[in-house]
C-alpha cells in the first residue's frame, strides 16, 4: 500500500528529470556543433571593417550562385560541407529574428561562414512578408535595422533578399538607399553584366524540382553566358515542399562541378562592368 501511495510522487519526479536530461542534451548538442571556431580572429571580424569581396576576374562565361534562404540549420549541417567539399562558396539570406532559435543557425555559425569565403547578404529582420503594410519607420528598421544588425555581428550585408518575393515600391526605394543589390524570387536568369542590379532573378529549388530542370538551367547559362541563381531552403530528408535532399544536392554540386561554370558571390557579380 505504501509502494502504491507513492507512485504518483515518483512519476511527478519523472518530469523534472526529462527537463534536465532535455537541456543536458541541447547543451552537449551546441557544445557539438560541427567544429566551429570560436577564437580571437572571429572576435576581431566583429571590430574591423571587412574589405570588399574580391572581385570576379571576368571571363564572358556564365556564372553560378548558391543562395540559401532564411539560415535554416540544415544549411550549416548539410550544404555547407558538401559545397567546402567542392571548394564552392555560397550567398546567405539571414532574417535576424531567426537567428539562434529552433533549427536556425546562430551567429557563430554565420560567422563561420563569412570567414569560409561565404556572403551573409540581409533578409529583413523580421521576416515579414507584407512590406506594403508597413509604414516609413518600419520599413526603415526592416531594411537599414536589418543591415545594422548584421554589420554589428561582423557580417556584411550589401546585398537584400525580399521575403516571399513580395516587395512594395517603397521597399524597392529604400532597399535602394541602403543595399547595393536586390534579390527577388522572381524566376529566370540574369544578364551579365547584371541589368537592373535591384531585380535579381533567380530559379528556386524544391523538392519537387526534377535535376532535368536544372541541368536545362545549368546549360541555359552556359549557353547564354548569363548568372544562374539557384534559391535553397532546407537541405534535408523532410520531403517538405521547400527543401531538398542531401542526396539531391550533392548532384546539383556534380553537375555544377561538370558544367565547369565559376561558382560566385552575389556582390562581386553585380560590380562586373560591361566591355570598354
Ligand atoms: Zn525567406
Amino acid at each position: 500500500m505504501k509502494l502504491l501511495k507513492r507512485m504518483p510522487m515518483i512519476s511527478w519526479m519523472i518530469i523534472p528529470m526529462i527537463g534536465v536530461w532535455i537541456a543536458t542534451n541541447y547543451l552537449i548538442g551546441t557544445l557539438r556543433q560541427p567544429n566551429w571556431s570560436v577564437n580571437g580572429a572571429n572576435a576581431q571580424i566583429s571590430q574591423a571593417k571587412l574589405p570588399p569581396l574580391p572581385p570576379i576576374n571576368y571571363q564572358n562565361t556564365g556564372l553560378v550562385t548558391f543562395w540559401f534562404d532564411d539560415a535554416y540549420l540544415t544549411q550549416y549541417t548539410s550544404a555547407f560541407p558538401k559545397l567546402q567539399e567542392k571548394g564552392f562558396v555560397a550567398a546567405e539570406a539571414v532574417p535576424i529574428k531567426a537567428v539562434g532559435t529552433n533549427n536556425y543557425m546562430n551567429w557563430m555559425q554565420l560567422k563561420k561562414l563569412q570567414v569560409n569565403g561565404w556572403e551573409i547578404t540581409s533578409h529583413t529582420r523580421t521576416h515579414d512578408c507584407e512590406p506594403s503594410k508597413l509604414n516609413a519607420e518600419g520599413l526603415k528598421s526592416e531594411l537599414l535595422g536589418a543591415k545594422q544588425d548584421l554589420e554589428s555581428q561582423g557580417l556584411r550585408a550589401d546585398s537584400f533578399v525580399t521575403p516571399c518575393g513580395i516587395g512594395s515600391e517603397a521597399e524597392l526605394e529604400e532597399a535602394k538607399k541602403v543595399y547595393s543589390s536586390l534579390r527577388t524570387t522572381d524566376d529566370g536568369l540574369n544578364s551579365i553584366p547584371v541589368e537592373d542590379p535591384y531585380h535579381l532573378k533567380t530559379h528556386e529549388v524544391r523538392v519537387d524540382t526534377s535535376l532535368d530542370e536544372i541541368q536545362e538551367w545549368v546549360s541555359e547559362a552556359k549557353d547564354k553566358h548569363g548568372w544562374l541563381i539557384l534559391m535553397f531552403h532546407k537541405v534535408d530528408d523532410s520531403g517538405e515542399k521547400f527543401s531538398v535532399s542531401p542526396d539531391n544536392f550533392s548532384k546539383i554540386l556534380d553537375m555544377v562541378d561538370g558544367s565547369s561554370l565559376p561558382v560566385v558571390l552575389p556582390t562581386p557579380v553585380i560590380e562586373i562592368k560591361g566591355q570598354q
